[in-house]
């Protein structure tokens, strides 16, 4: 098999201090491999710092880099998708700006690759995360892993090597809310994790607040599962079968044991307990509902504002 052509793909947003040193490994990385020319595409994903200027100056040293810059902040997922949108190589790693995900481990990614597998992802072994946050994680994949389909891979982020085919696919999923994790494992064909540490942040502090995170987790859910809409219909089965039960209880009681139910207490509590269910699947309706206007306005997922490259073909 021919030497692949690597392009890795960066989202960044506001790093200006981990750029420097993310361009000299992923670069030091590339020049070790055979083949090329590899390249690096850069989003910018409307920096407020110097990530911009910093990222475009690369560009026009640089012919192996292409900056891409987005008009305003889209997100992470948005960012990595105008990422996709602009690589030219065979095989395409994506990877976090601030070298959490080690370039180094490039090579192992594509010894998989060269073994046939069209996506190799990494599992993220120790994270160097506080303990609550390594908690939510580790409930949340597990959760996720039992509801979602088809079924994702237990944490497994973005850092993943994807054959040009399966780029291809990606592109042709014209979903707005851009869950990648997922649509890798939607997308198919051979797929393998190899064990890879995380390494904690270079600089500066992360980009996803807790809300964002919540949010990320969100869209997992909502765009891979239809698992709430159907616990809504779960719970109502079960509520109306004990409705049923103690309906026959209370004829039986009143019949031949000559009492009739009473408890003002009990009836409050159910009363608002059902309320508050009702409203509570109301709002998973509702989620549902918002994420189909969204997707029915059909908004491009991102747009890009000037790209920079000494390439040719862009
Ligand atoms: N990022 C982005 N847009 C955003 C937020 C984050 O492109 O609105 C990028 C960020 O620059 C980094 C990657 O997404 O390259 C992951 O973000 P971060 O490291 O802050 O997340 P964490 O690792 O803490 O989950
Ligand atoms: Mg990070």
């Amino acid at each position: 098999m021919s030497v692949p052509r690597v392009s890795v793909a960066v989202a960044l947003y506001n790093e200006e201090e981990a750029l420097p040193e993310l361009l000299r490994r992923v670069g030091s990385v590339l020049d070790a491999l055979p083949g090329g020319p590899h390249e690096i595409v850069l989003v910018d994903d409307g920096s407020a710092d110097r990530t911009r200027p910093l990222m475009e100056e690369a560009a026009r040293r640089d012919a192996r880099i292409v900056s891409v810059a987005l008009s305003r902040n889209f997100g992470h997922q948005p960012a990595l998708t105008a990422a996709l949108d602009h690589v030219t190589g065979d095989v395409v790693v994506l990877m976090d700006a601030d070298l959490q995900d080690p370039p180094e481990e490039i090579p192992r990614f594509l010894a998989e690759h060269a073994r046939g597998y069209d996506v190799v992802y990494a599992r993220r072994e120790r994270r160097k995360e506080p303990l609550w946050l390594r908690f939510c994680y580790w409930a949340y994949y597990r959760m996720l892993a039992r509801m979602a389909k088809p079924t994702l891979p237990l944490d497994a982020g973005d850092f993943s090597l994807l054959s040009r085919r399966v780029v291809k696919e990606l592109r042709r999923a014209p979903e707005r809310q851009r869950y990648l994790r997922g649509l890798r494992a939607w997308a198919g064909f051979r797929q393998i994790g190899i064990p890879v540490e995380r390494a904690s942040r270079h600089a500066g502090e992360s980009k996803y607040s807790f809300g964002r995170l919540v949010e990320l987790g969100l869209d997992g859910i909502f765009s891979f599962s239809t698992v709430p809409i159907r616990a809504a219909a779960v719970m109502g089965a079960v509520a109306a079968g004990l409705a049923i039960l103690f309906a026959l209880y209370a004829i039986y009681a009143k019949i031949f044991l000559d009492r009739s139910p009473q408890g003002f207490t009990a009836l409050l509590v159910v009363g608002t307990f059902l309320a508050g269910v009702l409203l509570f699947f109301l709002g998973v309706i509702g989620e549902y509902v918002g994420r189909i206007y969204q997707e029915v306005k059909g908004r491009p997922v991102y747009v890009v504002d000037a790209v920079v490259t000494g390439r040719k073909d862009l």
